[in-house]
């Protein structure tokens, strides 16, 4: 039987074993997807060692996203842009990295919104946004804006890509077709400082959070705005799905797994 897991740290939260699982079942595809604690520090043993072992593939999360391309022996184009990688799979005797989480977040988001000029703001400066930039940027948005608590992370990250406009983190206001919120704030239930009559008309707002059985408090604040909000549940399914393609060779059918998760 192939063997996969994900792997981070904490990792007792992950619904990747159960959404593989799903995908594997629609495909008739029999596999084990473990849930696996690995920190940083024994990373880099933990998964050269599943490789020898024969495992197939490994989904990579927080904290363990860029620590992985020091060990990948081929990094793919997606991982390179991103500085990261949250898909790894050993061919040819050489451990390969990927990242499907922008793929996955504009396949998601674009089921809600058509992205043909919009001026886009994000929210938050770490990997997750460096994940999504690539695609976004090539979508066909009008322009995108980044806004970050700490300088320390957006200035390097505009440096990477140029393309994008710096906003301060205390003057969050104009007009937005798109606010994407990247933070990890939900994470410890701070809020944002938004407030709604900084912003004319309505944006259409998504949140790369999510939370199995309630709204986040970023799409919480945003519905109070009078804003149609989205939280990224639908976003960890197709980068799922992604990595399943990779691996597998087939694409699943996404949506019916979501309304299980919802
Ligand atoms: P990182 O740790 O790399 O970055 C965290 C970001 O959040 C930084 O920009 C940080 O700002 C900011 N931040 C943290 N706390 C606060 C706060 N209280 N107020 C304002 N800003 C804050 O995390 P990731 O980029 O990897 O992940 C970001 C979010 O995206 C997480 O919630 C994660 O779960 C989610 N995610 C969802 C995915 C999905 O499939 N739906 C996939 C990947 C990520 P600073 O630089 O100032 O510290």
């Amino acid at each position: 039987m192939q063997n996969f897991a994900v792997i981070g740290h904490p990792i007792s939260h992950s619904l990747s074993p159960f959404i593989h699982q799903q995908f594997a079942r629609q495909q008739d595809i029999t596999l084990n997807y473990e849930r696996v604690d690995v920190t940083a520090e024994n990373c880099t043993s933990w998964v050269r060692q599943f490789f020898k072992q024969g495992g197939s593939g490994l989904n990579v999360t927080l904290p363990l996203k860029e620590t992985v391309l020091n060990i990948a022996d081929v990094i793919h184009t997606r991982a390179k842009m991103a500085k990261a990688a949250n898909t790894l799979w050993m061919h040819q005797k050489q451990i390969h990295a990927d990242n499907t989480d922008g793929v996955g977040f504009l396949r998601d988001l674009q089921r809600h919104i058509n992205l043909t000029n919009r001026k886009v703001l994000i929210l938050g400066a770490g990997g997750a946004t460096r994940g999504i930039l690539g695609p976004l940027l090539q979508s066909g948005v009008h322009s995108v804006y980044v806004s970050n608590r700490s300088d320390s992370r957006a200035h390097p990250l505009q440096t990477d890509f140029p393309a994008v406009h710096l906003v301060p983190w205390l003057q969050l206001e104009g007009s937005y077709d798109v606010i994407i919120n990247a933070t990890a704030a939900g994470h410890t239930h701070s809020s944002l400082p938004l407030q709604s009559d900084k912003f004319s008309g309505k944006p259409f707002a998504y949140d790369l959070s999510y939370m199995r059985n309630a709204d986040t408090p970023f799409v919480q604040q945003c519905r109070a705005f009078g804003w149609e909000s989205m939280d990224g549940l639908g976003m960890l399914v197709e980068q799922a799905a992604e990595s399943f393609y990779i691996w597998h060779g087939v694409r699943p059918d996404t949506q019916s797994v979501l309304q299980l998760l919802r």
